[in-house]
């Protein structure tokens, strides 16, 4: 059996070494001369930057994949948990250290709220019921059926998916800081608290589950790590190439065609690309059904990233690896980049100091970072070669104020990324960070299916697929593959 998997995020290279373990014979094409997709690699004068996934969690899927082929992960890798999770910095200054540490956790949430205190064990008991079902029992499992989704709905239902995280986490805490700090997970998969299905509260459990770690090296070295296993295991890998047509005869598939006109014949086609994007790029000879155009239709999309990536010339030592500073008027942020597509100056934002845990990130007494800033995604037609310059100003401003005092002056690296980076380098539809949004209508079978029902021999894994986005999202949908094909 052939296959193809276009594209190396994590989804992908875990699709195609799952794949190469039932015995098929794989090739991997990447349009980059590099692999990871959204978690490349940046290194500039002795910094190394990841572009993308920082907190590691749920390590166990990444380390299946190494044990597919009896080898050890250490052997490749080296993951460290970390103690604190990340530091939450309020508008007034506070600070409230997140961790796995229950008493810690507590002690915290009693001198915000007294009240609070029980409302964050049930809350937290609440997410393990969540996670349970969302991601033990769901998060591998084919939804390509709508009897699939209807079975499940009822336990969905008990499990009051119906809700957004926010309200979910409001119906336990009172205190409108907390309230933030416990319902920001959507985040890290692209949704807005407000919106998305609470099913994604499970993201609270699994990281006390399993604990936040850190890759050393970056998570650039996982990526690199299991490159060497895939050239060790006899996958074919293709960089600097991207597909520009997946030919199918039939409605079933026939291989691919590279931006080199060559032709690579398949059994099957798995796509690791955004698939809005591959469904109107890729496959414009095929017929879609009024039904499914609809669906591709009607879907929202995550929000865009803006990403800053800076080195500087001294250590900022007393901030945290990860940290999180929410805007003032959170909510009506929130509201604008989702919503009404337009920039707001009260930013929140998630800092990067890998250099807290790992020194060779950054030249001896320099420090290394990255800010990431939620923006619209590009359905907002903004500029960017006009407002880059003025968000990463606005950025050093806020961060110079509340956690790094004369920043400006001691950077000595810098770059940033934006929407159209997303859109024009990474193929995704508007720019989007996280693909689609993680909606209840747009999760499981409702998101884009991961066995297409297209073409037969056409598959889908990564972001854009079930179970969603986030690095424990696209190897769980890589073991869906693994079911199906
Ligand atoms: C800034 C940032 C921070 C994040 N932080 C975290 C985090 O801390 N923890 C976490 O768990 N998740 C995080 N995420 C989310 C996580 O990184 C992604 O959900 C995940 O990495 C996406 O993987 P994927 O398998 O969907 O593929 P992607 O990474 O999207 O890769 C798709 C690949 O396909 C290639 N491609 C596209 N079209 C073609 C074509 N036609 N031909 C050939 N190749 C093609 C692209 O070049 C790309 O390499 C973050 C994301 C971003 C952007």
């Amino acid at each position: 059996m052939k296959s193809i998997v276009i594209g190396s995020g994590f989804g992908g290279i875990a699709a195609a070494l799952r794949l190469r373990a039932k015995n098929h014979s794989v090739t991997l094409i990447e349009k980059h001369p590099d692999l990871g997709g959204r978690a490349r690699v940046f290194k500039k004068n002795g910094f190394t930057f990841d572009g993308g996934p920082t907190v590691i969690t749920a390590p166990y899927l990444i380390e299946e994949l190494f044990e597919l082929f009896n080898k050890k992960p250490q052997d490749y890798i080296k993951l460290t948990p970390l103690k604190t999770w990340y530091r939450f910095i309020f508008d007034d200054g506070k600070k409230f250290d997140y961790s796995g540490d229950e008493d810690q956790m507590k002690k915290q949430i009693k001198e915000i709220n007294e009240e609070d205190v029980e409302g964050y064990e049930k809350l937290v008991r609440f997410t393990k019921k969540i996670f349970d079902k969302g991601f033990t029992e769901l998060a591998d499992v084919p939804f390509d059926k709508p009897l699939i989704m209807i079975k499940q709905l009822p336990a969905l239902l008990k499990l009051k998916s119906y809700k957004s995280v926010y309200s979910l986490v409001s119906s336990y805490i009172k205190n409108e800081k907390l309230r933030r700090m416990l319902s920001m997970h959507p985040l890290l998969v692209g949704g807005n608290p407000f919106t998305t299905t609470s099913i994604y509260g499970l993201i609270l459990y699994l990281e006390k589950k399993w604990g936040i770690h850190y890759s050393m090296g970056g998570t650039g070295n996982i990526i690199n790590g299991l490159e060497k296993l895939m050239n060790e295991e006899g996958i074919e890998l293709i960089k600097g190439h991207e597909v520009i047509s997946i030919v199918s005869s039939n409605n079933k598939i026939e291989g691919v065609k590279l931006d080199n006109q060559k032709e690579i014949n398949a059994d099957n086609v798995i796509c690791n690309a955004d698939p809005p994007a591959v469904y109107e790029k890729l496959l414009t000879k095929n017929k879609f059904s009024a039904l499914f155009e609809w669906k591709k239709k009607r879907m929202q999309y995550s929000m865009g990233l803006f990403v800053y990536y800076f080195g500087t010339k001294k250590t900022y030592d007393d901030v945290e690896h990860h940290t999180i500073k929410f805007g003032d008027k959170y909510k009506e942020h929130l509201d604008d980049i989702f919503n009404k597509k337009k920039l707001n100056h009260d930013i929140s934002y998630y800092l990067h100091r890998p250099s807290a845990t790992d020194k060779s990130m950054a030249p001896k007494d320099h420090d290394c970072f990255y800010v990431l800033v939620p923006v619209p995604n590009n359905q907002s037609k903004i500029d960017w070669t006009v407002e880059g310059d003025k968000m990463k100003d606005l950025i050093i401003d806020k961060m110079e104020k509340a956690l790094l005092p004369n920043l400006r002056e001691n950077i000595v690296e810098d770059f940033y990324l934006t929407p159209d980076y997303f859109e024009k380098e990474l193929n995704t539809k508007f720019g989007s960070g996280f693909s689609i949004q993680p909606k209840f209508t747009q999760s499981a079978y409702f998101r884009f299916h991961n066995k297409s029902e297209i073409c037969e021999g056409l598959y889908f894994v990564g972001a854009g697929t079930h179970p969603g986005a986030g690095v424990p999202g696209v190897l769980s949908s890589a073991k869906v593959l693994d079911k199906i094909i």
